[in-house]
């Protein structure tokens, strides 16, 4: 089966006064329908500027300056501003970071529910409208009657579900989740996470969900993205990036996660994220690397598939001829 979503050598720059931030350099990845990435990394890889290059929504200062989101067999980037205005919700939704609390406070559920609708599918009639708000409201396992209520009447767990249903609305091919789960306690967190599961079962949607709870996230995708200084530096299943991890950063992050040896401390990794304004040279991640060798500040590393399927961009997996 071919990959629903295909993203493709995606860049973007921000031009600011300091001089110029590649904010996103050269990422591709593809899913497929059903399947649930989890992009991790710290703030300021880039997770989320990945996400809104997806959507077409970079602001300016910053630009997409090249590559393609195939979503089946058209790309995003190609059609014109009306064509994906009516893509976003219809075949590709996004959750932004703290969508729950942007919710409007003066207005019904409902409307806001209905709003979304219409403006992404304008010819739909009232009652498939309203049958599609009951449905979505449903799938997120809220009660019918949260269509007339307002914000403030929800906890932040439903508000955040309420969310949810207005991205599953029109039954996207791709959903984005941007922390999703931040600012929940642990329990809402479990719910929410479930939630996006069963909706995405319904809808059989790619899902990728962006955080940096690994662990959390672990328990609800099925390959995670490991994204560094603007690259995605790894792709592998969740099985893979637990056990063997590639990319010496994805294997700090998996040493730093909380277990039993350090009671449940988040240990963090050393050395400070670079400032993409000045990058180190070759590979970002040199001057914190615990394998960095001769070659890693001169040369930058490039896209290498392993032979089991696995994207890692490092020295260490060079190609013994490349040498
Ligand atoms: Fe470390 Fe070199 Fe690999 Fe970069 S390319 S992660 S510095 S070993
Ligand atoms: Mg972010």
């Amino acid at each position: 089966e071919p990959p629903v979503l295909r993203v493709k050598n995606l860049e973007v720059t921000y031009y600011t006064d300091s001089g110029r931030a590649k904010a996103l350099d050269d990422v591709s990845f593809s899913l497929s329908a059903g399947e649930k990435m989890g992009m991790v990394g710290e703030s300021g890889s880039g997770k989320s500027t990945m996400a809104l290059a997806m959507m077409r929504m970079i602001k300016p200062p910053g630009r997409v300056e090249g590559g393609s989101v195939f979503i089946d067999d058209v790309d995003l980037m190609a059609l014109d501003p009306k064509a994906m205005r009516q893509a976003r919700l219809n075949k590709i939704a996004y959750i932004p970071q703290g969508a729950m609390n942007s919710l409007n406070p003066v207005m019904r559920i409902g409307s806001q529910m209905v709003d979304a609708i219409k403006s992404h599918a304008p010819s739909e009639s009232r009652t498939a409208i309203q049958d599609r708000c009951m449905h979505a409201l449903k799938s997120v396992d809220l009660d019918s009657s949260v269509f007339g209520m307002y914000a403030h009447e929800l906890s932040g767990g439903m508000k955040q579900r309420v969310c949810i249903a207005i991205g599953v609305l029109l039954e996207p091919k791709v959903i984005i989740a941007d922390e999703p789960t931040s600012a929940l306690d642990v329990v809402t967190q479990r719910q929410v996470m479930e939630t996006i599961d069963r909706v995405q079962d319904e809808i059989n949607a790619a899902v990728i969900l962006i955080g940096h709870d690994m662990g959390l996230m672990a328990q609800f995708v099925d390959k995670v993205g490991v994204m560094y200084a603007g690259r995605l530096v790894e792709v592998s299943t969740v099985r893979d990036m637990f056990t063997d991890p590639k990319h010496p950063y994805s294997q700090a992050l998996i040493s730093s996660l909380p277990n039993l040896d350090n009671k449940g401390v988040f240990q963090g990794i050393p050395g400070l994220a670079p400032s993409l304004l000045r990058l180190p040279s070759g590979c970002a991640f040199h001057p914190r690397c615990t394998k960095v060798m001769d070659t890693c500040p001169k040369v930058r590393p490039e896209v290498e598939y392993l032979p089991d399927g696995r994207m890692v961009i490092c020295h260490l997996y060079d190609e013994e001829t490349e040498h």
